[in-house]
């Protein structure tokens, strides 16, 4: 045990009884998770604030007594994705008013990396001043929102966790990056590799001797360390570091490399905007094309679209058209599969459209076999084209079903169906393994938002990729990367197959 180590401990020892009880609800969660699990000093208040705001409080004690007190599954979070990107929005715009705006913000932890469940919610303000930031910060919010203060940093009252802000300069911002953005196993690693190599890593600087190595950005960080830069969707694998080593990291696939978006919601159904509010918001991402992709007749969603309707959209689609041309507006629709495992709009209608989605929001009580083949109907039925959400989880609250997965990957890929990686914050769904075996398999795969509101598009589009991400997904396996020629060639693949 090093003399930090020792000393920290020591501190860790500072016990107070009597607020522990009171305090513990609102402590971030790595810090409660180290108290959870911990056995006596450690289920005791931590006396340090600065370390208390640490997010990965165990980070700063010996691995040993880490491994020891904190359970494998202690770095599981319940911070659903979209409200952790609130959250941190929200905040944000408070501490901007109360402190003024730092120079940059980044998002940390979970939320960095997208994790549909995030552990916490914390963000990293760099400015030149920490100190005075952060003094500001504590100076003018009012006491009851202010959970713990440190001197760079302070966790703001939140549910379910308190709102974590780190405060840096801009030479420590690449390492507090690195360092808050964990996960914990991850950067301890890294500082082994930094200890080997003659580095000390730690939050506030990569340290040769005692001199400051000069980093510009994260990459650099690894650089130094002999690795490429370890994309931050991937760095919760326990064998990232061999893989970078071996040289072996794909090229994930980025958000810039969308070009159309092919699953979205308007006033037709249960959408609060417009075709053309829609439309609007898709062009300002620089999208190629985009489908329309309303719920049919017999959803359980809160608003349907009537066939009647249906034609009326096709009508308002086709103005749009003419105002827009730099943008393809493909219509489609998003139809529920019944229990029979047919659909609830005839194929007379169905094969108007120039995209179908086909979705289990229901699953009747049946089995998971049963439930693949409800699926299985779907595949070979040739005017459907995309199997949404095809887990029907929901982060939280539905783990979502349990089939012979690979069965229904297998399936997507014989008959040309794509399965989709669906960026609502309800959904997240295909997530990191069901994403990746899709692929594996051959299953054409799409990275859609599945959007109800116009502003929201970029953001669970972003989702969605982050999903792909941690997918290990490269731009070659989205078939929503190419253009829209590629697109209206595979729907057709799948009519044509059926004539
Ligand atoms: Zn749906
Ligand atoms: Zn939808």
């Amino acid at each position: 045990m090093t003399a930090r180590d020792a000393e920290l401990l020591e501190r860790l020892r500072r016990i107070d009884h009597d607020e522990i009880a009171l305090l513990h609800r609102r402590l971030p969660a790595g810090a409660r998770a180290l108290i959870r699990h911990g056995q006596h000093p450690l289920r005791h208040r931590v006396a340090d604030e600065d370390l208390l705001l640490d997010a990965d409080l165990a980070r700063h004690l010996p691995d040993e007594l880490v491994d020891a007190l904190i359970p494998p599954d202690a770095d599981e979070g319940h911070v659903p994705l979209g409200r952790a990107w609130m959250q941190a929005k929200q905040a944000r715009k408070e501490l901007a008013a109360a402190a003024g705006a730092p120079e940059a913000w980044h998002l940390l932890g979970g939320l960095r990396r997208t994790d549909p469940l995030s552990p916490d919610v914390a963000v990293l303000a760099v400015t030149a001043d920490p100190e005075g930031w952060v003094r500001r910060v504590v100076d003018t919010l009012p006491r009851e929102v202010l959970v713990v203060a440190g001197s760079r940093g302070v966790a703001l009252a939140a549910d379910p966790e308190p709102i974590v802000v780190h405060a840096t300069t801009p030479d420590a911002a690449p390492t507090s990056l690195l360092w808050y953005t964990g996960p914990r196993l991850h950067v301890r690693a890294l500082a082994a590799r930094a200890t080997a190599r003659g580095f000390t890593l730690s939050r506030d600087a990569l340290l040769e001797g005692d001199a400051a190595v000069p980093v510009v950005d994260e990459a650099a960080v690894y650089e130094r360390l002999g690795l490429p830069l370890v994309p931050v969707e991937l760095r919760g694998r326990p064998d990232i570091l061999a893989t970078a080593d071996a040289g072996n990291l794909p090229t994930l696939i980025e958000v810039a490399d969308i070009r159309g978006d092919l699953h979205m919601h308007t006033v037709y159904s249960d959408g609060r905007d417009s075709v053309a509010g829609m439309v609007h918001a898709a062009r300002a991402l620089g999208y190629r094309y985009m489908a329309i992709t309303d719920h049919s007749p017999t959803s359980r969603a809160s608003r349907v679209l009537s066939l009647e309707r249906l034609a009326e959209q096709a009508e308002e689609i086709a103005a749009v058209r003419a105002l827009v041309p730099d943008i393809t507006i493909l219509q489609g629709i998003e139809c529920d599969i019944q229990e029979d495992g047919s659909l609830d709009v005839p194929d007379s209608v169905l094969e108007r459209l120039d995209i179908v989605l086909a979705s289990m929001h229901e699953s009747f009580g049946h089995s998971p076999a049963r439930i693949l083949q409800r699926y299985e109907r779907v595949l070979a039925h040739p005017l459907v084209n995309v199997i949404t959400h095809p887990a029907n989880r929901s982060p939280g609250r539905q783990p979502g079903y349990a089939l012979a997965f690979a069965r229904l990957f297998e399936e997507a890929a014989r008959t040309g169906t794509a399965v989709e990686i669906d960026g609502a914050p309800g959904h997240l769904d295909l997530d990191a393994p069901l994403a990746e075996l899709a692929a594996s398999i051959g299953a054409p795969i799409l990275v859609d938002s599945d959007c109800h509101m116009a502003e929201r598009l970029g953001r669970q589009m972003r989702f969605g990729v982050g999903l792909a991400r941690r997918a290990g997904l490269t731009r070659a396996q989205v078939l929503n990367t190419g253009n829209v020629d590629a697109i209206r060639a595979f729907v057709a693949a799948k009519r044509t197959g059926r004539r």
